[in-house]
């Protein structure tokens, strides 16, 4: 049935970023009107929203949503250790262990209003199934990397390319990912392009995210990742990268140049002690898309992105000894409408004709006291907490609603196959 959410501050989120106190109607999956006058409009649920905001669902465009089992089983250690305990649970893994991680991580992204993700494993499709039976929005891009390296059974890319084919119908979007300079050869890289522009897919990959993949990458190709990438033509505007943590002036400049999209992730750049603060205020200043990411569970180990929005602004600000390098506004639109921009989707934006995916953060808790249209902004991000998101909209469908996920419970999986 259409919504009808009446008297909310809403923060749009639109090009003018107007807040004010309206209403909204949704038809179907698309938001109708946004405005201070109540529609026309036929039967519909009506939400009261006074005292509560309305905005844009959240969009973590870097997830490896699979391994939201491994959460506290891959602490303490650099990227290197990391990536060879995780193949090591990964090769244990059953597809009900793969299909209830899922679950659980999705479960956890709508408690707290995430209302998209962009994720990169294989095994997309069993994952696919977990998203169609949450309702969440997904954009799931099938990892590849040269063979010699994989644990995936089969050619990584002819996995990919089927993945691509078959049908996805509803909130899922297929894409194709690559893992990393460290296991992707050029060929790798330029399969994927190839496959990417067949198909008219986005890509999805990790680049440049600690400096010794960097380095190790530099000694052997008297180059750098992005500027190698560049010259054999993979880099484009389909191309999201997450972490682009070691990156030159001259990288920035190159991806601003392809249109290549950047997935920031303080918080696992942090918690892997990446050794630097990737450096965003350049990229912005560049017109580079900057939106965020969680990463994975073994890396974050949430996947919050009220925690992540407030973790990216400090850290940032923090590292250049100025509280304002990056405003609120700017870190709130990386995790809104800069992420709708990056994937070429109508999301991340409360405006009639985009697809309804909102969320509504209740204001009478002592957390969000006083909330006003002038500071609302900054009471998201330093002040807000799953707790607060009371109702989650996603495709026009209500998934959160009075504090509690309606269509399914993370206890009920807890098979996770590996432990
Ligand atoms: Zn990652």
């Amino acid at each position: 049935m259409d919504i009808l959410i009446k008297n909310g501050l809403i923060i749009t989120e639109n090009n003018d970023r107007e807040i004010f106190t309206g209403n909204v109607l949704i038809e179907g999956n698309i938001i109708k009107y946004v405005g201070k006058d109540i529609p026309e409009h036929g039967d519909v649920i009506e939400i009261n929203a006074e005292n509560k905001i309305i905005m844009p669902g959240f969009i973590n465009t870097h997830t490896h949503i699979a391994m939201s089992g491994f959460k506290g089983l891959l602490d303490n250690m650099v990227l290197n250790e990391f990536l060879i305990k995780t193949s090591e649970l990964d090769a244990k893994r059953t597809n009900e262990g793969i299909y209830n991680s899922s679950l659980l991580g999705i479960n956890e992204m709508i408690n707290s209003g995430t209302t998209s993700f962009l994720d990169l494993y294989y095994s997309e499709d069993i994952i696919e199934k977990a998203v169609k039976k949450t309702g969440i929005r997904a954009f799931l891009s099938w990892a590849t990397l040269d063979e010699e390296f994989t644990t995936q059974k089969g050619n990584p890319v002819g996995n990919a390319e089927n993945f691509i084919k078959s049908q996805h119908p509803g909130t899922v979007e297929p894409m194709i990912g690559v893992q990393g300079i460290y296991v992707s050869s050029d060929e790798n890289y330029l399969k994927v392009r190839e496959v990417s522009e067949k198909y008219n897919v986005k890509i999805h990959t990790h680049l440049s995210e600690t400096r010794k993949e960097v380095y190790d990458f530099v000694r052997e190709k008297k180059e750098r990742p992005v500027e190698h990438l560049h010259k054999i033509g993979f880099l484009n505007k389909n191309v999201i990268a997450a972490h682009c943590v070691w990156v030159t002036l001259n990288e920035i400049k190159l991806l601003s140049k392809s249109g290549t999209k950047v997935s920031w992730n303080a918080i696992s750049n942090a918690k892997l002690a990446s050794g630097g603060t990737a450096p965003v205020p350049e990229m912005l200043l560049n017109n580079v898309n900057v939106s965020l990411g969680t990463d994975s569970s073994g890396s974050n180990n949430s996947l919050n992105m009220l925690e992540e929005m407030k973790f990216s602004s400090l850290s940032i600000n923090n590292d250049r000894w100025s509280p304002a390098v990056v405003k609120s506004q700017e870190i709130l639109d990386m995790a809104t409408r800069n992420a709708g921009i990056a994937l070429n989707k109508n999301i991340g934006i409360i405006k009639s004709g985009y697809l309804a995916d909102i969320i509504i953060i209740n204001l009478r808790n002592a957390n969000m006291i006083p909330t006003t249209p002038q500071n609302a902004i900054n009471n998201v991000i330093f002040s807000a907490s799953p707790e607060n998101v009371e109702y989650v909209i996603i495709n026009g469908e209500i998934v959160k609603s009075g504090g509690k996920i309606t269509n399914f419970n993370a206890d009920n999986f807890m098979n996770l196959n590996y432990l």
